[in-house]
């Protein structure tokens, strides 16, 4: 195997520093490029070690001047709490991140990923959601900053390859948990753990029968891996994500009874957007990466419930 000096945008992010680790591991010089907004040094602290691992503190938007093989672009809000927070900062980082992180690219001859998302589908009419699908997608909600600047990073990623010859892959990301999620984040993984551990009550939005697939970290970053690693005129589109899907109520009672918590079920109003079903369709990844995911809910929920009690 040959050996890279790879640039990891949001590597000290949840997804990015799992991605880190496993790039170091395998020999690889790894530049992790992040401004810390939902990142955090612990997640990749155990890195420097290695000698192999750099950290560039600043914002993906910012020139990047780095001589680089191959670059994956995570760098961006993902839970719905933190991009709401600066929707146009969330927008921005989207957009020109891209742009910055395939400006690298061209310079360098390097190759590039970009983490996309199932969000591009909004809330799907179609279901699962195959590649092919180009989504239900409002332009005004409150999501619309992440989900419409994910879909503009898209469009920026083809064009500098048909444009400029860049070599590009874009993965659309399904919802994805494990250990290194934040506690505080929103996302329904972290939120109904934690809250389970306390014995709070688990704030179901809606009446819970929206559904999510949930992937376990590992699985995806494997996925991520595999994509990079494909021939030149392998693109994508490409869904990564676990097809089992559960509704959230569902997902509740499973953690409670998973943490062995007295906690009950609070319902709460459904934001506003909030897509009612979602599952990815993973035909393609099978057929280009020979990947599915292998990890099951409950035991990838065990090993974050066990990384959230010895934390908080
Ligand atoms: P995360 O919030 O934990 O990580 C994002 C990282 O990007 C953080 O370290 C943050 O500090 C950094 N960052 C944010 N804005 C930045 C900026 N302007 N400049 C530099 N760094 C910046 O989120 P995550 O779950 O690890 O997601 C990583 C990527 O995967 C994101 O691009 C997200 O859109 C995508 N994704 C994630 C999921 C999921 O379920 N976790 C699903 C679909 C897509
Ligand atoms: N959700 C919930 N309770 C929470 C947090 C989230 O019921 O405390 C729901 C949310 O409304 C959505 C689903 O869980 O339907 C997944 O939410 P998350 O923010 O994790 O991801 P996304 O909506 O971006 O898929």
């Amino acid at each position: 195997m040959t050996l890279k000096r790879i640039l990891v945008t949001g590597g000290a992010g949840f997804i990015g520093s799992h991605l880190c680790a496993r790039l170091v591991a395998a020999g690889h010089h790894v530049l992790c490029l992040d401004n810390f907004f939902t990142g955090r040094r612990e997640n990749i602290e155990q890195l420097f070690s290695s000698g192999r691992f750099e950290l560039l503190e600043r914002d993906v938007c910012a020139p990047i001047n780095v001589d680089i093989d191959e670059i994956y672009n995570l760098a961006c809000p993902a839970s719905p709490v933190h991009y709401q927070v600066d929707p146009v900062q969330t927008t921005q980082t989207c957009v020109m991140g891209a742009i910055r992180v395939l400006e690298v690219a061209q310079k360098c001859g390097a190759r590039v990923l970009q983490a996309s998302t199932s969000e591009v589908y909004g809330d799907p009419l179609v279901h699962p959601q195959p590649e092919s699908y180009c989504g239900n997608v409002s332009t005004v909600g409150p999501r619309a900053c992440y989900d419409e600047g994910k879909r503009c990073a898209e469009t920026l990623f083809f064009d500098y390859h048909r444009q400029y010859d860049v070599a590009i892959k874009v993965a659309r990301i399904f919802n994805t948990y494990g250990p290194t999620m934040l506690a505080g984040d929103g996302r329904v993984v972290s939120n109904f753990i934690m809250q389970a551990l306390k014995g709070d009550p688990l704030t179901v939005y809606g009446h819970g029968s929206q559904t999510r697939s949930f992937c376990y970290v590992d699985d995806l970053v494997e996925g991520l891996v595999r994509f990079m690693a494909t021939d030149a005129d392998i693109t994508g589109p490409l869904n990564l994500g676990n097809p089992a899907e559960i509704s959230m109520l569902q997902l509740a009672e499973l953690i409670i009874s998973m943490v062995g918590s007295g906690s009950v079920i609070a319902y709460r109003p459904l934001p506003e957007d909030d897509p009612v079903q979602r599952q990815p369709d993973i035909s393609y990844a099978s057929e280009i990466i020979n990947w599915q995911p292998t990890e099951e809910l409950r035991s990838g929920l065990e090993k974050t419930i066990a990384y959230f009690k010895c934390r908080y």
